[in-house]
């Protein structure tokens, strides 16, 4: 079986360009949130488990055909056939309650952006106490923690991203179309990366222009998890 991943639109919502692209100001405009199926010989993994009941409650719309076990169910997967999840880091559109829907799965993160989420130094960092404690409490014993790059299955590889925070991760895997790469918010939007726009919501810019460049070098296709371009230029949202 040739590997296939999979965008999974989990929910909609406003961002304001400015954390999009650094120093612009404008109304806010629509993006989505995605996560990503991976259809992999050695078993599906996912990457990102999207929002919790308290960001739909805080600008996120999703209907129920949008949370990923109706979806998965839609590819003939169960949520306990989950093995394993890449959480590309601790931020509450990418990781939060929606974990408990698997049961069965260890989530990979890395080191730095658990010790980040727990300690951060600057006030504005996008976590939520109560996401942050599941990783060293209810979810420790299937947490796997990452340090830097790693492959986690047959041409399926954790590339480390930082910038937007110190510890995001993203995901290359190898498809019959070539590298499909999920930078996640090392990458928001396509025009960040194919017109070097730095990001607005980075802890680091310079890692995060490293980071495009890191993204560049691996990926012949980039799956970002917020442009809903995604699906202009991959209709069926369906990549191998
Ligand atoms: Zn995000």
């Amino acid at each position: 079986m040739d590997t296939r991943v999979v965008v999974l639109k989990n929910a909609e919502t406003r961002c304001p360009v400015g954390i999009l692209y650094l120093l612009e100001t404008g109304d806010p405009i629509p993006i989505n949130v995605h996560a990503f199926l991976v259809q992999h010989q050695e078993g599906p993994l996912l990457v990102d488990v999207g929002v919790g009941p308290r960001q739909l409650q805080q600008g996120y719309a999703q209907d129920e055909s949008m949370t990923l076990p109706a979806q998965l169910r839609r590819h003939g997967l169960s949520p306990e056939e989950i093995g394993k999840v890449v959480i590309t880091h601790l931020h509450w559109d990418h990781f939060s309650e929606a974990a408990r829907l698997f049961p069965k799965a260890c989530f990979y993160i890395q080191r730095a952006e658990a010790a980040w989420a727990a300690a951060p130094s600057s006030p504005v960092n996008g976590y939520d106490r109560g996401h942050v404690a599941m990783v060293v409490q209810e979810l420790f014993d299937r947490v796997v923690f990452v340090d830097g790059d790693e492959e986690i299955a047959e041409g399926a590889t954790i590339l480390h991203l930082p910038g937007h925070t110190p510890g995001l991760q993203g995901v290359a895997v190898e498809t019959g179309f070539g590298r499909v790469v999920m930078p996640s918010d090392s990458v928001f939007m396509y025009r960040n990366i194919e017109e070097n726009v730095p990001p607005g919501w980075a802890m680091s810019i310079p890692d995060a222009m490293a980071s495009y460049k890191k993204v560049r070098r691996w990926a012949d296709i980039v799956l970002t998890s917020h442009d809903p371009l995604v699906f202009k230029r991959f209709p069926t949202g369906v990549i191998g």
